[in-house]
């Protein structure tokens, strides 16, 4: 792991870079001088404050060279009832200027939000003046990710603006085995929910939870917990690797952003683990009937239609719409010859009127996405061929057309060379259960 001090300076130089190239005049000179003290404080005030717990100002121990040169700096952590008026009069600010303050940070940060436990910075100038301590800069942490920054300006005003704060990620690596449940392991091993339910969620296209998990397999979870400026954890991030080691099986997941942005999980050849059932179940068919309400071809009255209907010439192969089970295939009067699927995670999906059933397909086989499990015919109450394709979503009816979403991408090329050195990176740190980790 790499020094926290190290991490500091580099994230002070990059942010010095950013003012110096963004701002012109002395006011980047000042920045300058702010960023550089700033750099040399945070030791300092972070002792302080564990010494002052949190309540009134308190004033940093100056140096010969401080008492020289230097601007003076103040924290101050917000109590319980403290105005933020009352801070500055307390720091020794004269009202018209604390006024003047308030006034101008109220535009990026209304004073009346202010919380106990939250952090103020107050520059002043080394040299006092006759009316008092003057203010150069005041810095409030608003919440994790920004500070809002009160600066005097060329004019003696103020002007506010807010920097958004980067948040440091430390990863977190996590070895669990399950003895009676998940939700426990997790509790046990230290993982939080939120991260226990995003693994969830990135590898429900492959695992049933409901089914598949038994006592004596086991997970690794990397993720990250983030942390803010001064050092404190402010929440976790997201899972950056998990594996999950089943009865017959083991998968893994990666985290990876794609050149255009896009945050996705992948398995170790770089594949979306996104899968969604089949749109089309069937190929160079047409809808001939959508979902919903319709006057019935038949037998005239109207009525709800759970499915669409693919129209397709006799005999045309239709694949089962995703992975799953094969729950029912047989005959009713109504769908004809009909097969009825069992997917992850409460999907069902059923296939009428077929002229035939694929071979194997029968009750409790296995199939995957896009296999043949029959073919167009004119079985039940039909008027002509067509494949009737319904979906259910925990036993209730969902348009086939719209529960989907659109699949992850297929990484290639460039994309996935570049997720492959992610993966390396990633597969490195799992193994060492350590170091660092810079992605
Ligand atoms: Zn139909």
């Amino acid at each position: 792991m790499r020094g926290t001090m190290s991490a500091r300076l580099e994230r002070v130089a990059l942010s010095l870079w950013r003012k110096v190239r963004q701002a012109n005049g002395w006011v980047s000179a000042v920045l300058v001088v702010v960023f550089v003290v700033l750099l040399l404080i945070p030791s300092f005030s972070i002792s302080m404050k564990k010494e002052t717990s949190g309540n009134a100002a308190s004033e940093l121990p100056r140096t010969q060279a401080q008492r020289e040169a230097g601007p003076i700096h103040k924290a101050v952590t917000v109590a319980g009832g403290d105005t933020l008026f009352a801070i500055l009069s307390q720091a020794g600010i004269a009202s018209s200027e604390a006024e003047a303050l308030v006034t101008s940070l109220s535009s990026a940060f209304p004073p009346t939000d202010l919380k106990a436990g939250q952090e103020i910075d107050l520059v002043f100038r080394a040299e006092e003046h006759a009316a008092g301590l003057q203010l150069i800069a005041f810095r409030i942490g608003v919440d994790p990710t920004r500070e809002v920054e009160v600066l005097r300006s060329d004019s003696g005003g103020f002007s506010v603006r807010v920097i958004p704060q980067e948040l440091e990620a430390r990863p977190v690596l996590i070895h669990g085995s399950i003895s009676s449940t998940l939700y426990e392991s997790a509790a046990a091993a230290g993982l939080p929910l939120p991260v226990l339910m995003e693994m969830i969620r990135a590898f429900s296209f492959d695992v049933d939870f409901q089914r598949d998990l038994h006592p004596g397999d086991s997970y690794v979870v990397l993720y990250d917990r983030l942390f803010d400026r001064r050092g404190r954890q402010v929440g976790d991030g997201s899972v950056s690797y998990a594996s999950l080691k089943l009865d017959r099986s083991a998968l893994q997941i990666y985290r990876y952003t794609t050149s255009k942005g896009l945050s996705d999980y992948f398995n170790e050849a770089g594949q979306s683990v996104r899968k969604t059932l089949m749109r089309t179940p069937i190929q160079g068919a047409w809808i001939s009937s959508g979902y919903g309400m319709r006057a019935h071809p038949i037998h005239g009255y109207s009525e709800f239609h759970p499915a669409l209907d693919f129209a397709a010439p006799l005999g045309t192969p239709i694949m089962a719409a995703g992975d799953g089970v094969v729950l029912y295939a047989g005959y009713s009067s109504e769908y004809g010859n009909f097969v009825r699927l069992r997917h992850r995670n409460g999907y069902a999906t059923l296939y009428a009127h077929m002229g035939a059933f694929a071979r194997g397909v029968r009750s409790g086989a296995a199939v995957s996405q896009g296999q043949v499990i029959g073919y167009v015919g004119l079985t039940g109450v039909t008027t002509g061929p067509h494949l009737h394709y319904e979906v259910t979503y925990r036993g209730e009816h969902v348009n086939p057309a719209t529960v989907v979403s659109p699949p992850g991408p297929i990484l290639a090329g460039d994309e996935l060379e570049r997720f492959l050195s992610t993966k390396r990176l990633l597969d490195g740190f799992v193994r060492e259960g350590r170091g660092e980790r810079r992605l």
